[in-house]
């Protein structure tokens, strides 16, 4: 799950890192009286996105005085940013910047464990630092054990400053920044960029958070902070019904029970030449109910030219799925081609009832795909 930045620098904050306090608006006038509140001279106007790489899109703006703070609102809300429309900025006392650093935390697959990474090459270019400078990154590996240690923070502290006073606050804000990333139950973490000011005070100007959907569960508090508004539709909606989808680029449709066979199916959509459009696992148990909800999530993109049921009956009930796929027809128009292959369990009661609304099924997984991916590029079924 992402969260915005002024969510994740609340979580920062409640972790005691310094952070300035902002205001969120999701009009121009509400920006406006964001900074007569925030009674400073200057101010950031920051568009409130779930991408990166905002300050080059143009999100993020210096205003010096209320009206300036309104019209850069008035600028920054509405603009899309990587695809995605800002209906919200937030308004934050502006810091002056003597130099940033790039500090972030990760669940690293390949060490099976927090690593963090840190740059004093930090700021908007971090991406390109990575590309073409790696030796300029920092990593220390975590033990999830002990967190990171004290004099491994101040090491990292020691790759970003040569002031020690700099350095001890850096390793303070690593330490919190490890405690927000595990309270939260986050995957990533990141501060970029954390700046040192004039006064030599370091002060985390942005935050990024990524949770782990599968901590949320038990963080009800983080679960909270989800933004609906600004996620795809049908995702919410899959997520609502307990169905694992993920949206892809292709244009076979898939529907198929369990993750394992989710992960063949698309195997095999590509084997035969095609590209499926989506992962869908509508589970183990069945109910036509989740069916239907799944035909829907999968019609509702335009990209689809076939649709492939591929259910292999165990627990799932092949009659469950037929009536599902009845039940759907019945509700809305199914405007594209099906191709269902389905066996095991309630097999010949599913063929009986997919027989009485003229829906064939196949028995043969191979078939059923090279079939779908035919249909999808127009061709004629087999
Ligand atoms: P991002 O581009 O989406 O990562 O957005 P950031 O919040 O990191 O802002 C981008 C850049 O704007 C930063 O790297 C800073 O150079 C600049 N910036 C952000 N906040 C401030 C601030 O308070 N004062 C000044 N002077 N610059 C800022
Ligand atoms: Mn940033």
């Amino acid at each position: 799950m992402n969260i915005h930045e002024y969510q994740a620098r609340e979580l920062l904050a409640r972790a005691g890192v310094a952070v300035p306090p902002g205001v969120v608006a999701a009009t121009p006038q509400e920006a406006r009286r964001a900074m007569e509140r925030l009674g400073v001279p200057k101010v950031v106007v920051k568009a409130q996105v779930h991408a990166g790489g905002r300050g080059k899109a143009g999100g993020v703006k210096l205003a010096d005085s209320p009206e300036q703070a309104e019209r850069l609102a008035g600028q920054i809300l509405g603009m899309k940013i990587k695809g995605l429309t800002v209906t919200k900025v937030l308004v934050v006392p502006a810091t002056d910047i003597a130099s940033e650093a790039y500090v972030g935390v990760i669940v690293d697959r390949a060490s099976h464990a927090p690593v963090f990474m840190v740059s004093p090459a930090g700021g908007i270019d971090i991406e390109e630092v990575a590309a073409k400078t790696p030796e300029k990154i920092f990593k220390q590996t975590v033990d999830a054990r002990y967190g990171l240690l004290p004099h491994q923070a101040m090491a990292l502290g020691f790759k970003l400053y040569g002031d020690v006073a700099l350095v001890r606050q850096a390793a303070g804000i690593l330490q919190k920044l490890y405690r927000a990333f595990v309270d939260a139950g986050a995957s990533l973490a990141e501060i970029n960029p954390l700046v040192v000011t004039p006064k030599g005070e370091v002060v985390a100007l942005d935050a990024k958070m990524n949770i782990d959907d599968n901590e949320l569960e038990r963080r009800p508090a983080v679960a909270a902070l989800r933004d609906v508004a600004v996620e795809d539709p049908s995702e919410v909606m899959a997520r609502e019904a307990n169905l694992t989808y993920v949206k892809l680029d292709g244009n076979v449709g898939c529907c198929v029970n369990g993750a394992g066979l989710a992960m063949a199916t698309m195997d095999l959509v590509k084997y035969y030449g095609g590209e499926p459009a989506n992962f869908l696992d509508i589970g183990g148990s069945s109910n036509p109910e989740k069916v239907v909800t799944a035909l829907k999530i999968i019609t509702s993109d335009p990209k689809v030219k076939a649709i492939l049921f591929n259910i292999f009956g165990g627990i799932t009930r092949c009659d469950d799925v037929a009536n599902g796929i009845v039940a759907a027809t019945r509700q809305f128009k199914v405007d594209r081609p099906l191709v269902i292959r389905l066996t095991g369990t309630n097999e010949k009661e599913a063929l009986r009832i997919l027989d009485g609304v003229g829906l064939k099924a196949l028995t043969d997984m191979d078939a059923a795909v090279e079939q779908a991916v035919k249909l999808a590029k127009g061709g004629a079924a087999a």
